[in-house]
């Protein structure tokens, strides 16, 4: 299995090599965990780049100083060594909330404005990936600090925010006015090099990493809700559980290697991949995805409107509830649209 720390790595090398043009724009590596490091100065080498970015691997531990180094970096390598002449771009990855910082989430959030976003050529992202991550806390930051919050609910997402940033500042920079909508999620990485190619703008640009502790962490499976599956002991469980995805009983021990314990949520292995949600079998009209309960009593099928006992897919937040012969329609009337397509 793979580490936070690696797919950040991974999703960093493939944004560099699609928005950095060899020679021409300058880009910069720096981490944080108990403190900023700058890992690679400003350069237009992208070989220097990837170097300094496989150089990542094994570093990862510390806590999270995000605010004093978002601050350092802006002072120590945009306003001391970055071209006044082109355009900023400044991109944050963390995984977690700050517990280090001398700073202030607003006094960060000031300083951002004052010494980076206050011009209007500049641009700066901060990706928040997964659950431990404030984020309304972040929301807050990014209306007074005048940049953009990209929070993002696994690692294995985190490729697909470097494309969206990617486009955007490429829409932004390049003067030759395409056929691309604004807000195209359909954007690949070879468009943001096409574009790219066709600016005459050269950036200066940093991307800094979160590299505390917690991106050791390998890449969990998830509940529907996001957070990460763990093992729990039966010492731990006053039961025997059953799935949560598919209903079966899982094997005869209290042990569950795929645990939420924020959902009380089980997933048989099947369901499960490193750093994916696992896939509900069926949702509701709102598209929830379903769970299995066992509700005592009888229930009504809000689709067949009869009643039934026992374990059952439900959506909590809508009282929806669904009997296995309306799933088993549903089902297959969704697979024959499927194959009518
Ligand atoms: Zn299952
Ligand atoms: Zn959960
Ligand atoms: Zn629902
Ligand atoms: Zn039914």
């Amino acid at each position: 299995m793979e580490t936070k720390c690696n797919c950040a790595i991974r999703a960093s090398k493939e944004l560099v090599t699609n928005l950095h043009r060899d020679g021409l724009d300058r880009g910069c590596i720096a981490t944080f965990s108990d403190f900023l490091t700058i890992r690679q100065s400003f350069t237009s080498d992208e070989n220097l780049l990837h170097q300094s970015l496989n150089s990542l691997r094994n570093v990862a531990s510390g806590d999270t100083c995000l605010y004093d180094s978002i601050s350092g970096v802006i002072d120590r390598t945009f306003r001391r060594n970055a071209y006044p002449s082109r355009p900023w771009v400044l991109i944050v990855v963390t995984d977690g909330d700050d517990n280090l910082s001398s700073m202030s989430s607003r006094q960060c959030s000031r300083e951002i404005y004052d010494k980076f976003t206050k011009e209007d050529n500049n641009f700066m992202f901060v990706v928040g990936v997964g659950d431990r991550v404030n984020a309304s806390k972040m929301q807050e930051m990014a209306r007074a600090g005048y940049f953009d919050y990209i929070p993002v609910d696994d690692f294995l997402l985190l490729e697909l925010a470097f494309l969206n940033i990617a486009y955007k500042v490429t829409k932004s920079l390049s003067l030759s006015l395409n056929n691309l909508a604004i807000g195209d999620i359909s954007a690949t990485w070879a468009e943001v090099q096409q574009h790219r190619q066709l600016s005459n703008v050269a950036i200066d640009y940093a991307l800094l990493v979160d590299v505390s502790s917690s991106m050791n962490d390998m890449l969990r499976p998830q509940c529907f809700a996001g957070h990460d599956l763990r093992m729990v002991n039966g010492e731990y469980r006053e039961n025997l559980w059953f799935c949560d995805v598919c209903g079966k009983d899982g094997p005869s021990s209290k042990t569950s290697e795929f645990h939420c314990s924020s959902c009380n949520f089980d997933a048989c292995p099947s369901h499960c991949e490193p750093g994916r949600q696992c896939k509900p079998i069926s949702r509701c009209l709102e598209d929830h995805p379903m769970r299995y309960v066992n509700i005592p009593g009888t229930w009504i099928c809000d689709e067949d409107k009869k009643p039934y006992i026992g374990r059952h897919l439900r959506c909590e937040q809508c009282d929806y509830d669904m009997c296995p012969t309306c799933l088993t329609l549903i089902t297959l009337m969704e697979n024959l649209a499927l194959v009518g397509r």
